[in-house]
């Protein structure tokens, strides 16, 4: 019986985690759970799964949260209480499904303590990818990839190291934007943006989508995770969403990962791995299927994923200062105060604006976080 933490438990990735704990009841135990705001799922999820840490971010709601709870919860509040949280030493893994930036302390802090690590968040190895892998080589920490794309490539990876891999290719459905014509792009609606064809994810990552800065905040991602050079990935579009990434190694063999498109499959292997567990979800019906579609990205109808690889080549603080641009852009654009084309602009803005650190700190990263996030936010004015 694995002990198993999940940070962010009331997002969409907490819950399919919560799902897949759920199915597996004899394999996997919750011991704590954290949310940012949510009290109300989060005080569902308690009475459930019982954990026995539970860590929100404001102190008046953990102070009350205590005074209903009695003694036999601990409750933790604010980023220190996370750090407090992840250390405890009844927990083995620790599912990091938090998003944005807030992710990185508690991820590092996971990782100096030896757990294992389920990793869902992008922005953390997007913003300081050289520094997170440097320590969980030190800790001897392995980093389970959650995002599907990730999942796919570590597991069609099988244990080969970037020496022996000609390319992958990291697919992307397209969004839901994928078809229509770029002259409509200016009259898009947030509503159109957020329908997205194949997953049902949080708002933010599914504007990201829509734009393929997912995609290229993946490409960064899958270089950090994998030791890949950026000219190792090519972005694949693959609109029905079966194949999840292949690898193509020296020589010539591709291997590839294909599933239903549900979350609970990556949550369940970077929970279980290296073990295999049943699955209530059903395989791909391929006698349904009539077949695949494979297309390259049109960089000029989605610049934000040129700008990626752009931030991919430079490195040094350009990741975090795309990502950073590009979240106040997205937030600016679901407030209805941007245009959809007018999220790329911003953040090709902020990143010619930026004076590139090469080998930054923490501390340097987080300031380049903090700079672009305004900059963005002066130009959506
Ligand atoms: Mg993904």
């Amino acid at each position: 019986m694995k002990s198993i933490a999940v940070l962010g438990s009331s997002g969409s990735i907490g819950q399919s985690t919560l799902a897949v704990v759920r199915s597996l009841p004899r394999q996997f135990k919750i011991v704590a759970l954290s949310v940012n705001s949510d009290i109300v799922k989060l005080k569902q999820q308690i009475r459930e799964f019982q954990p026995k840490l539970v860590c929100v971010r404001d102190p008046r709601a953990a102070a009350k949260l205590r005074a209903s709870l009695g003694s036999s919860i601990k409750v933790f509040c604010g980023p220190e209480g996370l750090d407090e949280l992840v250390k405890d030493k009844n927990i083995q893994q620790v599912m990091v499904a938090i998003t944005g930036s807030a992710a990185l302390a508690p991820l590092i802090s996971a990782i100096k303590s030896g757990k294992e690590i389920a990793l869902a968040n992008k922005e953390a190895l997007v913003m300081a990818g050289a520094m997170v892998m440097r320590l969980a080589r030190e800790h001897k920490v392995l980093i389970r990839p959650v995002d599907s794309e990730q999942s796919a490539i570590w597991q069609s990876l099988g244990g080969q190291g970037a020496a022996n891999v000609r390319q992958v290719y990291l697919t992307a459905s397209g969004g839901a934007l994928w078809s229509l014509p770029r002259s409509k792009f200016k009259q898009v609606t947030i509503a159109k943006v957020l329908r997205h064809p194949r997953w049902k994810m949080g708002k933010k990552i599914t504007v990201d989508s829509a734009t393929l800065m997912n995609k290229g905040l993946e490409l960064l991602e899958a270089m950090f995770l994998f030791n890949l050079g950026v000219e190792k990935i090519k972005v694949l579009i693959h609109p029905e969403a079966l194949i999840h990434s292949m690898v193509e190694f020296n020589d010539g063999v591709i291997m590839a990962q294909l599933s239903v498109a549900d979350m609970r499959i990556p949550i369940q292997y970077a929970l279980s791995y290296p073990k295999r567990l049943p699955s209530a979800l059903a395989g791909i019906d391929f006698y349904g299927l009539s077949k695949l579609h494979f297309a390259k990205p049109d960089l000029s109808k989605f610049p934000c994923l040129a700008f990626a690889y752009q931030a991919a080549r430079d490195l040094g603080t350009m990741p975090a200062v795309l990502n950073a641009a590009n979240e106040a852009s997205v937030d600016r654009f679901l407030a209805k105060k941007i245009s959809f084309l007018t999220i790329p602009k911003i953040v090709e803005k902020v990143m010619r604006r930026h004076t590139r650190i090469a080998s930054p700190n923490l501390n340097q990263i987080m300031c380049a976080d903090a700079w672009a996030r305004e900059e963005a936010l002066a130009l959506a004015c």
